[in-house]
C-alpha cells in the first residue's frame, strides 16, 4: 500500500494542532469558569452580609440581586423577585440546608420559580432566618456568549494559519527527502539531507556501486568469453577449409588435424571453465558438504597431474604434517587442488619442483601449493585472480589455459568461507596457501 508522505504529514501536522489548540481552548475555559464561579459566589457573599442588616421595606428596592428570606423552617417570608405565595417550602433547597449546618451554603442550579439557571448564595441570620442572595446565571454567562462570535473568528484565523503553516513545514520536512534522488548520483551534492537517512543512502549508493560493477564485470565476461571462443574457432574453421580444398599435401594435413584438435581441446576447457563458474555463481547452500580427509583429494590430483608435470620436467612433492579433515563439497575442492597444482607445474621452469604441503598451522587447516617457477610480479598479483586475466596469454594458450582458474579457485574459497594468500616473487617462485 502507498501512501502520500506529504499528504500524511499534512494532514497530522493539522490534526494534531486543531487537537492541541481545542485541548488548551478547554482547559482555559474550563479554568476561566471555575474562577468566574468563585467570583460570582464572593461577589454574592459580600452582598449577602450587607444586605444582613437592612429591613425587608428597604430590600424591594434591589433589583439586580434577588434577595430572599426564608424561616429556619423553609417556609419563604420574602422574596424581591417572586410572589412569596406561589413558592413552595425551601427547606430541602441545597444551598438552605447547607447554611443551615454550617452557617452559609452555595450551589449553582436551576430555580422552580423562576426556571432559570441560578447562582444561589445563603447565610444564616442571627434571629434563625436565612437571607439568601441570588444571581441569574445567564446575565453572567451573557457575557461569555458576547465573546463567542470573536472566539470562533480567532480559531477560525489560527486553523488558516495552521493550515499554511503545516503546508510550509511539510515542504520543509519532505524536501531533504526530495533530494535524496540526487544525493544518491552525486557525493558531491551541496543539498541539504537529513544525517539520520546517512547510512541508508550509503547503503544504497554501495549497492548501486556493485549493481554497476557487477554490469561492468558482466559485459567485459560477455566479451572475453566471445573473444576466447572465437580465436580456436577460427583456427579449425581455417583449417577445415584447407582440408577439404584439398590444398594441402598428406604432412600438411596431419599436422592441420593436429591442430584442430588441440584448438577443440582449448574450447572445450573453456565450455567447461565457463560452466563451472556458472555452476559456482548459482551455488550457495552447504547442503552438499562432506567431512573428507583432504590427503585423498591432494593426493589423486597429484596422481592426475604426474603426466603433465613429467612433460614439463617438474617434480611433485607432497608433505602431511597432520590429518586434516574438511567440512567441503568434495567436488570444488578437487578442482581447486588442481587448479593450483596445475598452475604450479605450466608456470615452473625445466627441473622445477612443486612442494605441496598439509599441515595444521596455528591450529588452522592449511594447504600450501609452492613452487619454484617464474613468479609473479606485484603488480599482476591482485589480478590474477580476476576473470580472463593473464600475466603472459601465449604462455597461458600454450600450456591449455583459459585463464578462468583462480577465477574459479578464488570462488571456491569464499563459498568455503576460507582464505587465501599468495606470495610471489619474479624468477624466484609462487606460493598460495589457503586456510580453511
Ligand atoms: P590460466 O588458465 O591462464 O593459467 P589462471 O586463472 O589459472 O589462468 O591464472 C591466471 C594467471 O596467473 C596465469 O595466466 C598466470 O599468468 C598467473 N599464474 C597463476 N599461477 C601461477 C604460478 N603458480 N606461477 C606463476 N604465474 C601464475
Amino acid at each position: 500500500m502507498t501512501v502520500y508522505m506529504r499528504k500524511r504529514i499534512n494532514t497530522q501536522l493539522t490534526f494534531f494542532t486543531i487537537f492541541i489548540i481545542t485541548a488548551v481552548v478547554s482547559v482555559i475555559s474550563i479554568l476561566f469558569y471555575d474562577i468566574l464561579k468563585k467570583q460570582v459566589f464572593e461577589d454574592l457573599r459580600i452582598n449577602a452580609c450587607l444586605l444582613k442588616e437592612i429591613d425587608e421595606t428597604q430590600l424591594v428596592n434591589f433589583k439586580d440581586l434577588r434577595i430572599t428570606k426564608i424561616d429556619s423552617d423553609g417556609i419563604v417570608l420574602f422574596d424581591n423577585n417572586a410572589d412569596i405565595g406561589e413558592m413552595d417550602n425551601h427547606a430541602y433547597r441545597p444551598e438552605i440546608e447547607q447554611a443551615k449546618e454550617k452557617g452559609f451554603g452555595q450551589c449553582v442550579r436551576r430555580s422552580d420559580t423562576l426556571n432559570r439557571n441560578t447562582f444561589y448564595y445563603a447565610i444564616n441570620l442571627d434571629d434563625g432566618k436565612i437571607l439568601r442572595v441570588a444571581h441569574d446565571a445567564a446575565s453572567i454567562f451573557g457575557i461569555i456568549n458576547n465573546i463567542i462570535p470573536i472566539i470562533i473568528l480567532v480559531f477560525l484565523v489560527i486553523l488558516l494559519i495552521i493550515i499554511i503553516c503545516a503546508r510550509f513545514i511539510t515542504s520543509r520536512l519532505i524536501q531533504p527527502i526530495i533530494n535524496l534522488t540526487n544525493y544518491t548520483n552525486d557525493i558531491g551534492c551541496s543539498q541539504p539531507i537529513y544525517t539520520e537517512l546517512l547510512p541508508f543512502i550509503n547503503t544504497i549508493r554501495m549497492q548501486h556501486e556493485d549493481i554497476l560493477k557487477n554490469a561492468k564485470m558482466r559485459q567485459d565476461f560477455t566479451a572475453n568469453v566471445s573473444h576466447e571462443l572465437k580465436t580456436p574457432l577460427t583456427a579449425i574453421s581455417g583449417y577445415a577449409e584447407l582440408i577439404e580444398n584439398d590444398l594441402c599435401n598428406t604432412d600438411e594435413i596431419i599436422h592441420f588435424s593436429k591442430e584442430i584438435r588441440h584448438n577443440s581441446q582449448r574450447l572445450l576447457s573453456l565450455i567447461n571453465d565457463i560452466i563451472k563458474l556458472s555452476e559456482l555463481d548459482n551455488m550457495d547452500d552447504k547442503s552438499s558438504f562432506e567431512f573428507f580427509d583432504l590427503y585423498d583429494v591432494v593426493s589423486k590430483c597429484i596422481d592426475m597431474l604426474k603426466v603433465t608435470a613429467m612433460k614439463n620436467d617438474v617434480s611433485l612433492f607432497l608433505e602431511k604434517s597432520d590429518d586434516i579433515k574438511i567440512n567441503a563439497n568434495r567436488e570444488m575442492i578437487t578442482e581447486l587442488v588442481y587448479n593450483l597444482c596445475d598452475n604450479a607445474i605450466r608456470y615452473n621452469n625445466k627441473n622445477g619442483r612443486v612442494d605441496i604441503y598439509i599441515k595444521n598451522i596455528d591450529g588452522k587447516k592449511t594447504f600450501i601449493v609452492s613452487d619454484s617457477g617464474i613468479g609473479i610480479a606485484p603488480e599482476h598479483q591482485e589480478r590474477i585472480f580476476e576473470r580472463f586475466y593473464r600475466v603472459d596469454k601465449s604462455r597461458s594458450r600454450q600450456t591449455g589455459g583459459t585463464g578462468l582458474g583462480l577465477a574459479i579457485v578464488k570462488h571456491i574459497v569464499s563459498l568455503h568461507s576460507a582464505s587465501i594468500n599468495l606470495e610471489s616473487k619474479l624468477g624466484e617462485g609462487t606460493k598460495i596457501t589457503i586456510v580453511f
